[in-house]
């Protein structure tokens, strides 16, 4: 039991130690499994950003050869447009996120960046070019200024404060006694996912990418902070190429192209507008969400009303 007990010590304190060190999604996976799946090609070049032009060429993945996500999946972003990509719960949404930035590889047809393969990019050039407000971001044990000027070290204070108010956190942020002193992360302030994700904007805000991926929380929030949270992805996601994964609809309105995945392919694609004309799945979605949205506030009147 001894000989057990020590190697279970040691993994222990290396997961303790890993979740400590986590400061956000990006290094999650480049610690825990993507370092083995993904390295930069002999002679990989930096990415030269002209615009920001996202091309997805017939792609397909799968994370087991058994089982197919994406089947010959082409859409384009061009340069500073925004496209949604909706669709049911693991329809791949997310995967094509993590493709672009370049997690896994595709196994057939090419994703580029202005003209370029990412597959023949440097993951750092790549990574630099890209700004990722993930589904759930991991805070550091710190200050809530130390985990905003994580999107660039050498922000100055005012510039940490804009970042937070275009955001639309920085009110909440001066509400706190200790202000942007606050300690935050597992031994601090826990922060609500809409407040973990307004973090993630503002130092995104700082990182100034030129493409943005933007990954929907999937947890429903309340009207008012998703109305929050939407205010800061628009000014945000403003002349920047954005790849929207959408778990609401409401954030998808404004999109320029909406893709709609099922099964592995693009089942629909369009503008809002036109979706809803078209009367097909986009549109049953749409109607769906929109009465389940409606009972929930119907119950909530009824709750505060008692
Ligand atoms: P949701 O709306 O629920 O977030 P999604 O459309 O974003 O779903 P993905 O996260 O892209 O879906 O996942 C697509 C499918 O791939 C799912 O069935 C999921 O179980 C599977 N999958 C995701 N990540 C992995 C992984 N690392 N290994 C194996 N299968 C995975």
């Amino acid at each position: 039991l001894m000989q057990l007990s020590i190697p279970l010590n040691f993994i222990g304190f290396v997961y303790r130690e890993i979740r400590q060190g986590l400061t956000d999604i990006e290094q999650m996976f480049d610690l825990l499994e993507v370092q083995a799946e993904v390295v930069d090609c002999p002679g990989a070049r930096e990415l030269a950003i002209d615009k920001g032009a996202i091309v997805f060429k017939d792609v397909h993945f799968a994370y087991d050869p058994a089982r197919p996500i994406l089947k010959g999946i082409s859409f384009e972003v061009p340069a500073g447009k925004t496209v949604a990509v909706v669709g049911p719960s693991g329809a791949g949404k997310s995967t094509l996120s993590r493709l672009l930035y370049r997690f896994y590889d595709v196994q057939q047809g090419s994703i580029t960046i202005d003209g370029q393969d990412v597959r023949s990019l440097t993951q750092k050039s790549l990574r630099a070019a890209i700004g990722m407000v993930p589904q759930d971001t991991v805070l550091f044990n710190d200050t809530i200024a130390y985990n905003i000027r994580y999107g660039r070290t050498s922000a100055s204070q005012a510039e940490v404060e804009a970042a937070a108010d275009i955001a639309q956190i920085g009110t909440f942020i001066e509400t706190l006694p200790e202000g942007y002193d606050a300690m935050v992360g597992e031994r601090g302030l826990k922060l609500s996912g809409g407040e973990k994700q307004r973090v993630a904007i503002a130092r995104t805000v700082l990182k100034s990418p030129p493409i943005l991926i933007l990954d929907e929380a999937t947890s429903a929030l309340d009207t008012r902070t998703e109305q929050e949270i939407q205010a800061a992805l628009d000014i945000v996601s403003r002349n920047r190429t954005t790849l929207v994964i959408a778990h609401r609809l409401s954030t998808v309105i404004q999109a320029d192209e909406i893709i709609v995945l099922k099964d592995g392919v693009i089942a629909e694609r369009g503008t809002h507008g036109e979706l809803i004309d078209r009367d097909g799945l986009y549109a049953s979605m749409w109607s769906r969400q929109r009465e389940a949205t409606q009972a929930a506030e119907q119950l909530k009147k009824v709750q505060d009303e008692d």
